[in-house]
């Protein structure tokens, strides 16, 4: 057993592709997976002064991991703990993000419906600035608590972070969200508009299939889907990976993709709809390279 296994007991060559919604990715060479905030404040301190290279994961809906896998430590974060305090409600990062805008919209609460559906975490949904239905998640954030590299506790006001459309600050940091508050307002609707948007979402997302949600940004003012779907490029398959007939910006594992055949499938798209329509299209989707400083390419 290694010094690192003795120490947090990681587990060895770990499949990420029993982690990732896109259900593709080698081992991981070191896996764990916590639990408690003061667990993942010993894990930073540990991985920095072992200059340790790691990787917070929530439920792998918005990454894509190598073919190799990752050569360091996937840390899975589960705290997934849930406290209403109405009209604030605080979340561990490892909480269901799609449970909490279910729960929240049937208590009678607002602001949190657009989650509903979102096949992420807490954690993942605020690094990511997710967002749906013309509703971000630092909308209604509060506040988060955040492990910073050197496994330290900061408590950061919403004003404290910054948000852009699907990015946040989190994204130049280090460390890992813990939980988050969400600031709520009464609703005699939000239930309604919860489960419209719901439905809306499983008519018109491929649902059933493997996938990390939208594979591009929208490059604003235009929708990416409806550019791939004017190009003629929807069921349009390379290997294993096609581009989805249910939603032009979703490709899907269809049968066994690789990770290269997926991003080759990303460019040939890309590549497609800048020629046709003069778009430069940009992946939304966190492409995780197996080293570090490793071009990520198909
Ligand atoms: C069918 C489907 C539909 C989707 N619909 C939407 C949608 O409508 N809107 C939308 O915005 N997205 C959507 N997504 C994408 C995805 O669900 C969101 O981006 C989600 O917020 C990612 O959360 P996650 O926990 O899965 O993140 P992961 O994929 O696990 O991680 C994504 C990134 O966040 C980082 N991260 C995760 N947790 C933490 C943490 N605790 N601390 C620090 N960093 C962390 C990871 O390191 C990684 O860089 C969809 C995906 C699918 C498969």
């Amino acid at each position: 057993m290694s010094k690192l296994q003795r120490v947090f007991q990681f587990e060895v060559d770990k499949p990420l592709s029993q982690l990732s919604t896109f259900g593709i990715g080698g081992p991981a060479r070191y896996f764990f997976e916590v639990q408690k905030v003061e667990d993942l404040q010993e894990l930073m301190a540990y991985c920095h002064a072992q200059k340790l290279r790691y990787f917070i994961l929530g439920k792998g809906s918005n990454s894509l991991f190598d073919d190799r896998g990752f050569d360091g430590l996937v840390i899975l974060n589960k705290i997934s703990f849930c406290h209403f305090e109405w009209p604030i409600v605080h979340v561990g990062a490892g909480y269901s993000f799609s449970l909490l805008g279910t729960q929240t919209a049937r208590s009678g609460w607002s602001g949190l419906e657009f989650a509903s559906g979102i096949p992420g975490t807490v954690g993942g949904a605020v690094y990511m600035n997710a967002g749906a239905n013309g509703a971000e998640t630092c909308e209604t954030l509060f506040e988060v608590t955040f492990v910073n590299e050197k496994g330290e506790l900061e408590v950061l006001r919403r004003d404290q972070i910054e948000f852009s459309y699907r990015m946040s600050s989190f994204q130049q940091r280090k460390g890992s969200i813990a939980s988050a508050k969400f600031l709520l307002t009464p609703s005699d609707v939000a239930r309604k508009d919860q489960l419209r948007i719901l439905d809306y979402r499983m008519k018109t997302q491929p649902y059933g299939d493997k996938s990390a949600g939208c594979v591009f940004r929208n490059p604003k003012p235009h929708s990416a889907g409806a550019l791939i779907q004017q190009c003629g490029l929807k069921g349009q398959k390379l290997g294993g990976a096609e581009v989805s007939l249910t939603h032009a910006n979703f490709i899907v594992n269809r049968s066994g993709a690789s990770a290269k055949e997926i991003l080759k499938l990303t460019d040939f798209v890309k590549n497609m709809v800048k020629e046709k329509t003069g778009v430069e299209l940009e992946m939304e989707i966190r492409c995780v390279p197996y080293q570090e400083n490793e071009l990520v390419s198909s």
